[in-house]
C-alpha cells in the first residue's frame, strides 16, 4: 500500500480539498482517501492527477513525424499523407509506433482512441502496456467498393478485438460514399463512432454548395464528375442524421463547427463528445475551434493529439498548454476534466480509468510545474 498527497490534487473532474490524500494498493488500485494514519503519505511537488486519455490518435502514422510543413490547409495535408503514408518499410513503421507509445506512457497517457487503417499497431497494442480503443477507419468514395471495404474492416476489427475494444468508423464526411455511411451505421449499434468533423471551411462548402476545393480533390480520386448525394446547411447537418445507430459519437477537430451546428446536435440529443486537437488544428489550418462557445453550450469536451504527421509530440500537456494560452479565462480544471474523466467516458473506459475513485486503477501522474508556463515536467507514479 502507498499513500500520496501533494500541494494540489485533481480527482479527474474537480480539484480536491487541500490536504487530501489517496491510498493505493500494490497494483495501483485506489483503496481509500484521506487515511494517512494507515500509511505515511508521500508528499509530491506540484499537482497529482489520474492518467490521461488521448481520445484521438493515429499511431500508424507515427513514422511521418517532421515530414510535412505547417499551415498548408487540410486538402494539401491530406494529399501529402496519401502520397507518403505507404513509403516506408513495415519494420520502420512498427519502430515508430513503439516509440510513440513509449512517449505517451512517459507523458502520463494511459488510454488511447486510435484510428487504424491496417494492422501495424496490433502487435504493440496486444502487449497491453496501455489501454486502447481501436477505431477501424473506412474510407472510399466509390459505391461499388463498399462490400470490399466492409470486408477488410471486419477483418481488422476482429483482429483488434482479440485484445481490446474496436469499432468501425468513417474517416470524414467528404471521403466516404453515402452507401458506405449507411453500411457503417448499420454495423454501429451499441458502439462508439468517431469521425473527423468540419476540419476545414471547404468541407462545409462542399455540402452547402457542392463547390470548392474538395470537388477536384474528389473527382481526382473517383475519376468521375462530382455529384452531391448529401446537402445541408453545413457538412455536419448533411451527414449526421445518417448516423443514428452509434451509442456515442466522437466528433474530432470541429474547427469549423458553428453555433447552429451545436444547436442542431443538441436537438438530436445524442451522446456526443467533441474532441479538440489544438496542436494539429494549428499545424494544418492555423486556427482553433470556437472552444468558448462549446463550453457555454455545455458540450462535452475531450482532447486528442492527432498523429505525429500533424503534431510534434503526443502529449496532452502540450495540447492543454495551447488551450490555456488561447483561452486564459477558462479554469484549468476544465481541460484536466476533458483529458481525464471525460476522455474515459468517451472511450467507455470510465469504470476503471479517468478519475480517483474507489476500485479504479486510473494511474497516478505528477505534473511538477503545473503553475508555471514552462514545458510540463511529468512523472508517472502509478500505472493504470
Ligand atoms: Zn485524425
Amino acid at each position: 500500500m502507498k499513500s500520496y498527497t501533494a500541494d494540489t490534487l485533481f480527482d479527474g473532474k474537480n480539484f480536491m480539498l487541500e490536504g487530501s490524500s489517496i491510498q493505493v494498493d500494490n497494483s495501483g488500485r485506489i483503496i481509500s482517501f484521506n487515511q494517512p494514519e494507515n500509511c505515511q503519505p508521500i508528499h509530491c511537488e506540484g499537482l497529482l492527477m489520474p492518467g490521461m486519455i488521448n481520445a484521438h490518435c493515429h499511431l500508424e502514422l507515427s513514422h511521418l513525424k517532421n515530414k510535412f510543413t505547417q499551415h498548408t490547409g487540410l486538402i494539401s495535408f491530406l494529399k501529402s499523407v496519401m502520397s507518403t503514408r505507404h513509403e516506408v518499410e513495415e519494420s520502420h513503421r512498427i519502430m515508430a509506433i513503439v516509440d510513440a507509445e513509449q512517449r505517451m506512457l512517459e507523458r502520463g497517457i494511459v488510454a488511447v482512441g486510435d484510428i487504424c487503417n491496417g494492422l501495424s499497431t496490433a502487435e504493440t497494442k496486444a502487449k497491453a502496456r496501455m489501454h486502447y480503443h481501436s477505431f477501424v477507419e473506412c474510407v472510399g468514395l466509390n459505391e461499388d467498393r463498399v462490400p470490399e471495404i466492409m470486408q477488410h474492416a471486419f477483418t481488422l476489427q476482429s483482429t483488434f478485438q482479440k485484445t481490446h475494444a474496436a469499432s468501425l468508423v468513417l474517416h470524414a464526411p467528404y471521403s466516404v460514399s453515402k452507401l458506405l455511411m449507411e453500411s457503417i451505421n448499420k454495423e454501429s449499434s451499441n458502439s462508439i463512432h468517431s469521425i473527423h468533423n468540419q476540419e476545414s471551411a471547404e468541407e462545409n462548402r462542399l455540402f452547402q454548395e457542392a463547390r470548392g476545393e474538395f470537388v477536384p480533390f474528389i473527382e481526382g480520386i473517383t475519376g468521375k464528375p462530382y455529384s452531391a448525394k448529401l446537402r445541408g446547411s453545413s457538412s455536419l447537418q448533411a451527414y449526421f442524421p445518417l448516423l443514428s445507430n452509434p451509442q456515442q459519437h466522437l466528433l474530432v477537430h470541429n474547427t469549423f463547427c458553428a453555433e447552429e451546428d451545436i444547436d442542431f446536435l443538441h436537438a438530436h440529443k445524442q451522446n456526443i463528445f467533441f474532441c479538440l486537437c489544438p496542436n494539429a488544428n494549428m499545424f494544418i489550418e492555423n486556427r482553433l475551434p470556437l472552444v468558448t462557445l462549446f463550453l457555454q453550450k455545455d458540450c462535452r469536451i475531450v482532447i486528442g493529439t492527432d498523429s505525429l504527421a500533424s503534431n510534434y509530440d503526443l502529449c496532452l500537456f502540450s495540447e492543454i498548454e495551447v488551450l490555456r494560452t488561447n483561452f486564459p479565462e477558462v479554469d484549468l480544471s476544465v481541460w484536466l476534466h476533458a483529458a481525464c474523466l471525460q476522455g474515459a467516458k468517451a472511450l467507455n473506459m470510465e469504470n476503471h480509468l479517468g478519475s480517483f475513485e474507489l476500485g479504479k486503477k486510473p494511474g497516478v501522474v505528477q505534473w511538477i510545474n503545473w503553475n508555471k508556463k514552462d514545458k510540463a515536467k511529468v512523472a508517472v507514479l502509478e500505472k493504470a
